[in-house]
C-alpha cells in the first residue's frame, strides 16, 4: 500500500484544476466580503475639481505675497454650493471645507490668519495678517484618482476601504465571484441538533457549525442538508439534496470503520475517489474525491479534526473558487514560546496561542491538551501551530510557521 500523502501533496490534488466560480454583478451595499472578479477602474475623477481642504477665503497669491493684505469679500463658497463668479485682484471669497475653489483664486488663507471687519452697507472687508496661503489648503482635481484609473485588482477582498473607494469611483454595483456553494452533511447515528436533550449515548452534532462559520468567512455559502444516519439510504437522501454544490463537506464516517459507509455510498454514486488517508495530525481520515463537478472533502468526525481539516483544506479550495491567489492562504511566520517535542511522521497541527513578541513576530505556546476531541482547548487557541513531519527538537525561540484561525 502506498504511504499517505503529505498534506502538500493532499492540497495539490484538491486544488488541481479549480476553475473560479462565474462572475455576477451585486449592488455595491451587497458586496461586503465577495471577491472582484474583474480589475475595476474609476469612473469618475476624484476631487472633480479644485477643492478648498480648510475653512478660510479663498484668495490670488500674488494678492498676500505682502502682509498684512487687505481684501474685498465678494461671497461664499460652501460645499455643494459653488460661489459662481471669479476672483479678481484684491478679491477674496468666504470658502468651506468641501467647496469647489472659485475661478480666478490659486489659494485658500485659513480663517485663522485672517480677520473679516464689516465695512458698512459697501460690502465686508478681510485682512490677510500673518501666514502664506498653503498648498496644501487646496486639494487640486484628480488628487486622489483620475477616471480610468484601475485601482482594485482582480480577486481582490472588498472590505471597508475597497467598498468606501469603488464607491467614489462612481461604481453602484460591482462585478464578483458567484459565492462557492457548499453542502455540509453531518453523519453519525448518535448526532442530535443543537437544542436537542441528548438521551442515553447520544451527543450533539457541534462540527457542522463550525464548518459551516469558516466556509462563510472564506466567501462560500454553506448549506447544512442535515444530519445523515449510519445507514446507506439515509446517506443516499442527503446526498441528492447535495446537488448544485461545489463542494461537498461530509463530517465523520469516512475512515474504515463497519459504520463508515460514506466513502462506499459515494463510490457506488459515482466519486472518483482521490485520497482518503493523509500523514496529517489531528486528522488521518481525510478523504477527497470528485462527484461529476463536484468535490468532496470527508472530514473526519472528531471536532478538533473536522475543523482543523477544515481549515488547512476547506479554506484554500475556497479562495481558489473565488479565483483569489494562494499564498494568502500560507501560514505565517512566529517564534516558539516553549521548547517543542521532536515530530512523528505525521504533520502536527498543534492547537495554539500567540502574543505579542519583541522583535514583531508572534510568540506561539500551545494550549494544553491537543486531544483531537476536546472543543474547550480549541477555543482557546487563536492559531494552529505547524510541526512538519519528522521535525526535530524547536528550542524556545526557534522560527516556526503558524495557520491562523482567524481571518
Ligand atoms: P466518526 O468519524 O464518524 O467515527 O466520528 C468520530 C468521532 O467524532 C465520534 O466520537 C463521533 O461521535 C464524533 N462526531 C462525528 N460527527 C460529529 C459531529 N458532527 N459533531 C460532533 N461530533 C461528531
Ligand atoms: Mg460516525
Amino acid at each position: 500500500m502506498s504511504p499517505p500523502l503529505s498534506v502538500d501533496e493532499a492540497l495539490a490534488h484538491i486544488l488541481d484544476g479549480v476553475e473560479p466560480t462565474p462572475v455576477e454583478r451585486v449592488a455595491i451595499e451587497a458586496a461586503h466580503r465577495r471577491t472582484l472578479a474583474e480589475p475595476l477602474a474609476a469612473l469618475l475623477t476624484q476631487p472633480p475639481f479644485d477643492a478648498s481642504a480648510m475653512d478660510g477665503y479663498a484668495v490670488r497669491a500674488a494678492d498676500v505675497a505682502g502682509l498684512p493684505a487687505t481684501l474685498a469679500l465678494i461671497g461664499i463658497a460652501a460645499a455643494g454650493h459653488p460661489f459662481a463668479g471669479s476672483v479678481e485682484a484684491g478679491e477674496a471669497v468666504r470658502i468651506f471645507t468641501g467647496a469647489p475653489l472659485p475661478a480666478g483664486a490659486d489659494a485658500v488663507v485659513i480663517q485663522e490668519n485672517a480677520v473679516a471687519e464689516p465695512t458698512g452697507s459697501a460690502g465686508t472687508t478681510v485682512i490677510v495678517r500673518e501666514g502664506v496661503p498653503d498648498l496644501d489648503n487646496v486639494r487640486p482635481t484628480g488628487f486622489d484618482f483620475r477616471a480610468g484609473e484601475v485601482l482594485l485588482g482582480p480577486a481582490r477582498r472588498l472590505g471597508p476601504r475597497e467598498l468606501s473607494l469603488a464607491a467614489a469611483m462612481g461604481h453602484s454595483s460591482l462585478p464578483v465571484r458567484r459565492r462557492p456553494r457548499v453542502a455540509i452533511i453531518s453523519t453519525g447515528d448518535e448526532l442530535l441538533l443543537p437544542g436537542s436533550r441528548p438521551g442515553p449515548g447520544q451527543i450533539i452534532s457541534s462540527n457542522h457549525l463550525g464548518v459551516a462559520a469558516l466556509a462563510q468567512s472564506a466567501g462560500a455559502q454553506a448549506h447544512f442538508v442535515g444530519i445523515a444516519r449510519d445507514t446507506r439510504e439515509s446517506l443516499e437522501e442527503h446526498f441528492a439534496q447535495a446537488d448544485g454544490a461545489e463542494v461537498i463537506v461530509t463530517i465523520g464516517g469516512a475512515s474504515v470503520g463497519d459504520h463508515d459507509l460514506v466513502g462506499p455510498v459515494l463510490r457506488a454514486r459515482g466519486m472518483v475517489l482521490s485520497f482518503w488517508k493523509i500523514a496529517m495530525r489531528p486528522g488521518k481520515p481525510l478523504m477527497f474525491g470528485r462527484l461529476g463537478t463536484a468535490r468532496v472533502l470527508g472530514l473526519p468526525g472528531n471536532p478538533v479534526s473536522s475543523l482543523v481539516c477544515a481549515r488547512v483544506f476547506l479554506v484554500p479550495l475556497l479562495r481558489a473558487l473565488l479565483g483569489e491567489p494562494a499564498h494568502d492562504a500560507r501560514p505565517l511566520e512566529a517564534r516558539a514560546g516553549v521548547a517543542l517535542e521532536p515530530n512523528g511522521p505525521r504533520q502536527h497541527y498543534m492547537r495554539a496561542t500567540t502574543a505579542a513578541g519583541g522583535d514583531g513576530l508572534p510568540v506561539v505556546i500551545p494550549v494544553r491538551s491537543q486531544d483531537s476531541s476536546l472543543l474547550a482547548p480549541l477555543a482557546q487557541a487563536d492559531c494552529l501551530l505547524i510541526r512538519p513531519p519528522h521535525a526535530p527538537i524547536a528550542p524556545e525561540g526557534a522560527l516556526v510557521p503558524i495557520l491562523p484561525l482567524d481571518f
